[in-house]
């Protein structure tokens, strides 16, 4: 079996390679913007690898085109992100090929691929089966990032010639001070219970004491507007994997839900005992956020200082 891997970052590409390498047969590996040497790293073992150079969804689109017509591949694996989304799809439409997002596992029998992907906010798995050749992506941070063995690999740089729609006209680096919510360890997010934006800063101070990044629920930055949208957390936002979230005065909407699947430990804070998030928290305070926050805020001052 051919497999080709294609990511649009170096940190998803070793994880689609790792998922490609529990498979078995020829791993082919193409990534857009990702530098030649770090290519060279990462795709070691793989028959060959493919550096598109592109920069939208339409040309990478065309550049994965001429990669996939050379390898031919019977599956192509690649992580969700963006521009991955646009730019596959086109592919598979191009290549008349299934395209599956998001799958969780997948398996390959008699030339049938088998996935298992998230449906209804998480709450449920859908099997779905699908001829080969097709596409699936896999959500960032699910597979173990590996390599295919050790010998060098053949690096080509694929050119893409055609017009695209899109012209980028300059390219900005993201302020400094920025938010990873993906990347926090700790999460300490704010809902609907916060009266005024004002109020927000109870809980920039909890997060500062513990070292933690600020997210939120969908009103707070799509409604509310009082922060912006790189906080929003949940199906429509960023998902997040944190060893602690801690929400506060958010009820537990299932698209909320949707974005903290993967916490490690939930902690609610809300003054509604029936609020659904209590039944998704590991641990749950029912108490009102302006009166709880300052005297765990004292609490962990204390603990800090000791
Ligand atoms: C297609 C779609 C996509 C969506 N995507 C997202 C998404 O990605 N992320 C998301 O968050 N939402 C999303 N939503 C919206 C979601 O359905 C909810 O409306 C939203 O999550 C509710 O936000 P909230 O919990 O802050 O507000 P509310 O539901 O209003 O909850 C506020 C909570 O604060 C508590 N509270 C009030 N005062 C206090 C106090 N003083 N102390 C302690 N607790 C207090 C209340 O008891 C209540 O439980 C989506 C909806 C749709 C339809």
């Amino acid at each position: 079996m051919k497999i080709l891997v294609f990511a649009v970052n170096e940190k998803d590409l070793p994880e689609a390679v790792g998922a490609a390498s529990t498979l078995g047969g020829e791993v082919y590996v193409a990534g857009s913007g990702i530098p030649g040497n770090i290519m060279s790293e990462i795709a070691k073992g793989a028959k060959k690898a493919f550096i598109i150079k592109a920069d939208t969804p339409e040309q990478i689109a065309q550049g994965l085109g001429k990669v996939y017509d050379s390898v031919n591949p019977d599956l192509t694996i690649t992580v969700t992100a963006k521009n991955v989304r646009d730019a596959v799809s086109r592919l598979a439409a191009k290549k008349n090929v299934p395209f599956a997002v998001d799958a969780l596992s997948f398996t390959v029998e008699d030339s049938k691929l088998t996935i298992e992907r998230g449906i209804l906010s998480g709450r449920a798995v859908a099997k779905i089966s699908l001829p080969l050749p097709g596409i699936i992506s896999l959500p960032p941070r699910k597979f173990k990032p590996a390599t295919i063995g050790d010998q060098a690999v053949e690096v080509e740089e694929i050119t893409v010639d055609g017009e695209s729609s899109v012209k980028v006209v300059e390219r900005k680096p993201k302020e400094k001070g920025g938010v990873n919510l993906e990347e926090a360890e700790i999460i300490v997010s704010v809902g609907r219970g916060f009266k005024s934006k004002e109020d927000l800063k109870l809980a920039f101070e909890l997060a500062e004491l513990l070292g933690a990044q600020i997210g939120c629920s969908r009103p707070i930055a799509a409604d509310l507007q009082w922060l912006s949208e790189e906080h929003w957390v949940g199906l429509s936002g960023k998902k997040v994997a944190p060893k602690v979230y801690l929400a506060i005065g958010i009820s537990g909407a299932p698209q909320h839900l949707a974005g903290i699947i993967d916490a490690k430990i939930v902690v609610a804070v809300n003054k509604d005992k029936s609020a659904p998030i209590f039944k998704n928290a590991d641990y749950g305070v029912v108490a009102d956020l302006y009166k709880f926050v300052p005297v765990l805020m004292e609490k962990i001052k204390v603990k800090k200082n000791a």
